[in-house]
């Protein structure tokens, strides 16, 4: 299916980046403080106009996280491939530090801030990797900064529970995913939408759907080929593979 597709897109979701040694937060949590503190909770406008510095000492720990993070066998393997279309859930940047060009972030970028009030202002955020995260020690949270063009609160450019995606991003995904002749899923639970009609965009529109998650992945039952294994195994793998058989379709 890969060698032979002329356009592929490949759509990945938190189990791409769980080998990178990132937090899914959807998994079990068994360390003391997320059995009592719902990180989920802070991800929306809510907690954010609540509590403003308990958000962003929460992304602050998340960036330093991050920064301190590298991208993994699937990451690279990935990138290696210009010519595939990535569409990530992902708010890190690992795709982009293995290299990667084009990546559609369906669900912005947890490094950079933007303006709240929504008038476009953009700009890296500041990252420390020693930033701690301790919900109740209030002096060590951050202050709102204020934006410099409208004086809108800034947070972080990701997308929150019940906000809506990013509308460019969006639009460049549905082009690619109705596009594709091959969709390649790695590492999403299929759970979080809009974002995972795409793969049921792409497979109405003709598209052979390859699904590679060690877990329950909801794509699965629709999927052309599952391969139950995490992505920092079986990417490198398949797009290897995938290779050596453009190769001798090519050389027929
Ligand atoms: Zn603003």
């Amino acid at each position: 299916m890969l060698a032979r597709a002329r356009r592929i897109v490949a759509f990945s979701g938190a189990g791409l980046s769980a080998a990178s040694g990132l937090a899914t937060f959807r998994g079990n949590r068994t360390d003391a403080l997320w059995s009592r503190f719902d990180p989920m909770a802070l991800a929306t406008p809510h907690a954010f106009a609540r509590d403003p510095g308990l958000v962003l000492a929460w992304y602050g720990w998340r960036r330093g996280q991050l920064r301190r993070a590298g991208p993994n066998a699937a990451h690279r393997a990935l990138a290696a491939r210009g010519d595939i279309v990535q569409v990530t859930q992902n708010v890190d940047d690992l795709l982009e530090r293995a290299g990667a060009r084009q990546v559609i972030h369906l669900h912005g970028e947890i490094l950079d801030d933007c303006c709240h009030a929504g008038c476009g202002f953009r700009r890296s955020a500041a990252v420390t990797t020693e930033a701690a995260f301790d919900p109740d020690d209030r002096a060590s949270h951050p202050a709102v900064e204020s934006c410099p063009d409208c004086g809108g609160p800034l947070r972080p450019s990701v997308t929150w529970f019940g906000e809506s995606l990013p509308v460019a991003a969006w639009e460049r995904a549905e082009a690619a995913c109705s596009a594709c002749d091959v969709m390649l899923v790695v590492g999403s639970s299929g759970t979080v939408y809009p974002a995972a009609g795409l793969v049921d965009l792409a497979k109405r529109a003709g598209a052979s759907v390859i699904v590679v998650d060690p877990g329950a992945s909801a794509f699965a039952a629709g999927a052309d080929v599952v391969i139950a294994e995490p992505a920092e195994d079986a990417v490198p793998r398949l797009l290897a593979t995938e290779d050596a058989a453009r190769r001798s379709v090519d050389g027929r």
